[in-house]
């Protein structure tokens, strides 16, 4: 049982509580999804214990033959998976896998080029709030503005005029396929080296039903807790011998201390859970998901930021409806569908507030949410919608006979059904 060894009564208490969060409620948020009780069992293993500075073989510490076994393991899947000659796995967090590479590849004031954060780049592409931001001198792309396509002919302008040292291509609110080979032929004509950021698409990238970066990019970086399924945490892939060893220095020593063994171990079984033919079965799933959720939402009236999807996210524009993403946010929360505010390419509302909201079909096709049920979600998505429309502090009935469906849904598709 997931929840049954803990002794800590207060904090017993607030796992069970997130337990039966998780079961009740319907979790859209595009970022996130549902491990398997094997990825909660290593990373709730007694690899926790272990200290392992270093790397497979040269540690900084004695008895780390396990753990050896533990990281080589997950080196090797994530190699076979994305097909990539060097991996790095003991990045604790997409943000720590991206500034292991600034480090790596950068020096303070060198400029960077990423998707501006209000079009669907990531704060660590850039954001003057981060260590990305304050420490690199950043220009920005967009999309174009009535496609919301990256308009690879103005990334190429922006690059050819301002010349960075390094292009990001990846974003965290961009539901197209991105051009991997046409950024990588950008940043050779600027002589600037290329990270790909896939953290939102590592999963459907693993499962070969969105493009691999792999093959184009000096390094791709990664999350491994979105698409990909795995526990919470980052992964760093190159090609290129040299700058794995770059890569290695700036993870650890650079940037970390010991590596989350644990972690790394409930990395590995996620990593052996995605090169399992199920898991194709999953990614091709979650697209055809997100691409009926996607056409149910238009058909209700609202748009769709780009038209479509080709991956797990759908970027809602509100304004149709003449509601804020806050407040539907806070009234889809109401009604048992969680999401997040997300503010749209050229959005007139603050970022606090948005004219959007990004959902994703991943944790809900992983307990087991077809085609079916994704209809039925948006239709209840839109009513929603519309009762807050009509009546801003939103409509209580309505939330309430929608909450009844939600629950009803995930009783037929439990999770952690041990
Ligand atoms: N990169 C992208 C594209 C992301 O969307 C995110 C998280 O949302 C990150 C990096 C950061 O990952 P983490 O939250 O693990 O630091």
């Amino acid at each position: 049982m997931v929840t049954a060894t803990v002794s800590d009564a207060e904090i017993a208490k607030a796992i069970a509580h997130e337990l039966d969060r998780q079961q009740n409620q319907i979790e859209l948020i595009a970022s996130e999804n549902i491990v398997s009780e094997d990825v909660l069992a290593a990373q709730g293993s007694v690899l926790t214990n272990k200290y392992a500075e270093g790397y497979p073989g040269r540690r900084y510490y004695g008895g780390c033959e396990h753990v050896d076994v533990v990281e080589t393991i997950a080196i090797d899947r994530i190699k076979q998976l994305f097909g990539a000659e060097f991996a790095n796995v003991q990045p604790h967090s997409g943000a720590q896998a991206n500034q292991a590479v600034f480090l790596a590849l950068l020096q303070p004031g060198d400029r960077i080029m990423g998707m501006s954060l209000a079009h669907g780049g990531h704060l660590t592409h850039g954001s003057p709030v981060t260590m990305s931001g304050k420490w690199f001198d950043v220009v920005s792309y967009e999309v174009e503005e009535y496609t919301h396509l990256i308009d690879m002919e103005a990334v190429r302008k922006v690059a050819l005029e301002t010349k960075p040292k390094l292009i990001v291509a990846g974003a965290s609110a961009y539901p197209r396929h991105i051009d991997f080979a046409a950024f990588r032929a950008i940043a050779d004509e600027v002589g600037a080296y290329l990270m790909v950021d896939m953290a939102h698409y590592a999963g459907l990238v693993a499962a070969g039903v969105y493009p691999n970066p792999v093959p184009h990019a000096h390094v791709v970086t990664s999350t491994t807790h979105k698409t990909l399924r795995g526990p919470r945490g980052g992964f760093i892939l190159t090609n290129d011998e040299a700058l794995a060893k770059k890569f290695n220095s700036a993870v650890f020593p650079g940037n970390q201390g010991g590596p989350l063994m644990h972690v790394i171990a409930a990395k590995a079984v996620a990593f052996g859970e995605a090169l399992q033919p199920a898991f194709t079965d999953y990614a091709k799933q979650v697209i055809d998901n997100a691409r009926a959720l996607s056409e149910v939402l238009i058909e209700g009236g609202v748009d769709i930021v780009s038209g479509g999807t080709d991956c797990h996210m759908v970027l809602v524009d509100l304004r149709p409806k003449g509601v804020t993403g806050k407040a539907t946010e806070a009234a889809l929360e109401r009604a048992g569908l969680t999401c997040n505010k997300n503010a749209i390419p050229f959005d007139p509302e603050k970022p606090f507030v948005t004219s959007g909201v990004r959902l994703g079909t991943s944790a809900g096709t992983t307990r087991g949410f077809g085609v079916a049920e994704f209809r039925k979600i948006g239709e209840l998505i839109i009513k929603v919608i519309n009762a807050l429309a009509d009546n801003p502090e939103g409509d209580d009935a309505t939330e309430q006979a929608v909450l009844a469906e939600v629950r009803a849904l995930c009783a037929a598709f439990p999770i952690y059904k041990g």
